[in-house]
């Protein structure tokens, strides 16, 4: 259900015939939200969740790379594994903090029917017009209007933006069915710290078992946790020293952000390509990134 966001009674949603939710009605006190700029908008829209003018270049960058960098490519094809492996294709999901739309497009255009994506941020929008999204959901996760609504929430590398992450842990539960499942990936280990957390404002970078912690606190038993990009930890540690976080980052910073010699990237992607294909079968707990998998208890 959708709690009214003025008195929290319960919306009606007015659907079209593709299944899409044209309107939300509260009998109770009125309170209409209407589809806007193909927007169904719960809160003030900020100009950023993050608080910087980069994040707008960033998105921008993104939709760019995200075709050609064997990072997106291969971030891309580690969600869907796992994806695959717990998520029914069949189930109402929505992408918290989705930036352009590039996962959820790509589970799209391999079977996954009912996805939203949802944001606080109004710049990430613009690069997800997507005609296969079914709603396009503008909120505050903190102040979440969906109770026991969908099957499955995506929260792809958003936690380490996130000041609170306890609270929108919990609130993402409360968004699920019974025994509805969470996938969360964030950056992995301080010690691999860079330019590039400051640079895409990360608050932080997360060590397998404090995610694991956090889930279990917020409602969630655990079905996956691992690490990924493992095989390239190395060139991962020393981007640590070659890109150093000096405490000051400027949009110059990001210009460059995406370059990569075309022989070096096709040489990664292969690398990751295997490193991918194991992913089913084991569990690391050191890599570039985590990818954990929760299941609301009750
Ligand atoms: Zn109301």
């Amino acid at each position: 259900m959708i709690r009214c966001t003025r008195c929290n009674y319960t919306m009606t949603e007015v659907k079209n015939e593709g299944g899409r939710t044209t309107r939300l009605l509260c009998s109770d006190c009125g309170h209409e939200i209407s589809l806007s700029g193909g927007l169904l908008s719960f809160h003030p829209v900020l100009p950023s969740a993050t608080g910087g003018g980069i994040d707008e270049t960033l998105n921008e960058y993104y939709s760019k790379n995200e075709d050609k960098h064997f990072w997106f490519i291969a971030r891309k094809d580690f969600i869907k594994t796992i994806c695959d492996m717990y998520i029914k294709q069949s189930g109402k999901i929505i992408e918290i903090g989705a930036a352009t739309g590039y996962i959820t497009r790509h589970l799209i255009a391999e079977g996954y029917k009912d996805i939203s994506i949802g944001d606080l941020n109004s710049d990430s929008f613009n690069y997800s017009d997507d005609k296969g999204i079914m709603n396009r959901y503008q909120f505050d996760l903190t102040k979440s209007p969906f109770v026991g609504h969908f099957d499955a929430v995506f929260m792809f590398d958003v936690l380490e933006h996130i000041d609170d992450a306890e609270l929108s842990v919990k609130k993402a539960c409360e968004m699920l069915t019974p025994q509805g499942r969470i996938v969360i990936t964030v950056p992995a280990h301080m010690w691999l710290w860079s330019k590039h957390d400051a640079l895409v404002s990360h608050k932080k970078r997360y060590e397998l078992d404090q995610v694991v912690q956090l889930l279990r606190r917020n409602g969630f038993k655990i079905l996956k946790a691992t690490a990924f990009f493992a095989s390239i930890l190395p060139l991962l540690y020393l981007r640590k020293y070659i890109d150093k976080d000096t405490g000051r980052v400027s949009k110059a910073d990001v210009a460059y952000r995406y370059k990569i010699n075309p022989a070096v990237n096709r040489m990664l992607d292969k690398i990751l390509h295997l490193e991918c294909k194991l992913l089913n079968r084991v569990s690391l707990k050191y890599g570039g990134s985590l990818i954990v998998v929760g299941e609301r208890l009750n």
